[in-house]
């Protein structure tokens, strides 16, 4: 838990947020201003800053975060029609959350290559 990180906050529930799933390793939550009409982001409970910053000891970690996203997406509807899996890392994706997350976004088509 980092204080002045806006998702651990959210993993810790000392911030709102629409949870769609917990467990002790990840946390799901609806997009606050959402881009898809599926617009899910998962995160890990412990502090990791990107994806960039992943190390091999994460590896569980991280096959969670997948398997809480195909979850998400089955719930969601989407998951025979497909879905976007993304991380932003750094200025130029976008990144505006510096902790780590998996946006899980579907229920509309998106372009390719990604604006
Ligand atoms: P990124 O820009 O890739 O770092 O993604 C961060 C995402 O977090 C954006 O899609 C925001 O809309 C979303 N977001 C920011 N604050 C909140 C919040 N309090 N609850 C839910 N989603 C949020």
């Amino acid at each position: 838990m980092r204080n002045d990180c806006l998702f651990c906050g959210i993993a810790d529930g000392d911030i709102p947020s629409t949870q769609v799933h917990a467990d002790e390793l990840v946390v799901a939550f609806r997009d606050i201003a959402p881009k898809a009409p599926v617009h899910v982001l998962v995160i890990p409970r412990e502090h990791v800053a990107s994806a960039a910053h992943v190390t091999v000891d994460n590896g569980a970690l991280l096959a969670r975060m997948f398997t809480v996203a195909s979850q998400v997406a089955r719930a969601d509807g989407v998951a025979e029609s497909g879905y976007r899996l993304v991380s932003n890392v750094g200025a130029d994706a976008g990144q505006s959350v510096g902790h780590l997350h998996l946006h899980v976004m579907g229920g509309r088509l998106f372009s390719w290559p990604p604006g």
